[in-house]
């Protein structure tokens, strides 16, 4: 009989071909902007945008941030690149029996402060205890709602000024060739500070995690004009995102390794460890695609916040076969596959 493998949570391939095989399947269809098959960030439900994560970060608290810190941002993320506001989060807390209250209120602090960062309140929740063994220490459910935000209209009215738009959020399906892809600044640092930490490798001295709340920077960009779709590059990192735009926009995407922003660290690091830097989790990075003609004001709008200060053009679309073409360094091209899965698990 086939069993539960960690892949089929990993956030590459194998976990999309599970979740369409196993989970997405046994559920009603429903009809919506943004419905459960369209497997985007957050689904829209009557115009109201829906999301929710689970977290099993180990270990709970590390460099830059902490399991309560991904809980909340990563919720926060996933409704704001729909192009949402974020306006109330749920969280189910499910601890082990025989944890330190003094973690607890540490994450919980954490939760509560992360939260009033980003001016999200806490609205409901659930708490519940299992036995010693059952669960690793601690796992946090959040959710979240929320509305249109104020500059979405705007903001497509602008991108429709130049071409057509075909959905009304900020969608993986959305792109259409000649739009520009941006980065909103250093990617890999959450995985990478994470796995170092847990295996003890040394590198989490100048490499911290990135978790944080993009709901700011976000509603920035969407103010300037012309985004067209947007995605938080969590598991399975730069490599998944692009790729999964491809095949649900259709499109091929051309990007140049040069302009990718990567601290040395993390390259050094990645090259040691023998991982890519691209497939890895970030929890505090946007990738956004806009029109071509409004890119400079995006990029410079996502660079006035502190959040977006390293952002960066990194590529663009193409008409062409649903596939990501990597432009090297030294001048050749290739094909940046889908992971298959994240290579660092358990960093979310
Ligand atoms: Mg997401």
């Amino acid at each position: 009989m086939s069993k539960v493998i960690m892949n089929h949570g990993a956030g590459g391939e194998i976990m999309q071909e599970f979740l369409s095989r196993h989970i997405v399947s046994h559920f009603q269809k429903s009809k919506s902007d943004v419905p459960l098959d369209s497997m985007d960030d957050s689904a829209v439900v009557d115009d109201i945008v829906f999301t929710i994560d689970g977290h099993t970060v180990n270990p709970l608290i590390f460099p830059g941030g902490d399991i309560g810190r991904i809980s909340v941002s990563g919720t926060v993320n996933d409704i704001s690149v729909m192009g949402a506001t974020p306006i109330a989060l749920a969280c189910s807390v499910i601890l082990e029996e025989g944890l330190d209250i003094e973690v607890v209120d540490k994450i919980m602090g954490s939760m509560g402060a992360t939260s009033r960062e980003c001016g999200v309140p806490i609205v409901t929740g659930d708490t519940k205890v299992m036995e010693t063994g059952a669960i690793d220490k601690m796992i946090i459910s959040t959710s979240a709602i929320g509305r249109r935000s104020e500059f979405l209209d705007g903001n497509f009215l602008t991108a429709s000024e130049y071409r057509k738009v075909k959905d009304r959020w900020c969608t993986d399906a959305n792109l259409a060739p000649g739009d520009v892809i941006i980065a909103s600044g250093y990617l890999g640092d959450h995985g990478v500070a994470l796995l170092s930490f847990r295996e003890g490798y040394g590198f989490e001295s100048e490499i911290h995690s990135d978790v944080a709340p993009l709901n700011g920077m976000i509603a920035k960009g969407l103010k300037s004009g012309g985004i067209v779709s947007m995605k938080d590059p969590t598991r399975g990192g730069l490599a998944n995102t692009l790729n999964e735009w491809c095949s649900k926009s259709h499109v091929e995407i051309e990007v140049e390794q040069a302009s990718i922003p990567l601290r040395d660290g993390v390259v050094s690091a990645c090259d040691l460890l023998g991982i890519d830097p691209l497939s890895i989790g970030n929890e505090g990075k946007a990738i956004i695609g806009c029109v071509p003609e409004m890119a400079g004001e995006v990029l410079a709008a996502v660079r006035s916040t502190p959040e977006g200060r390293d952002a960066s053009i990194i590529g663009i679309v193409r008409e062409g076969r649903e596939r990501v073409i990597l432009k090297t360094e030294v001048g050749g091209k290739r094909v940046l596959e889908p992971p298959s899965g994240d290579p660092v698990p358990r960093i979310c």
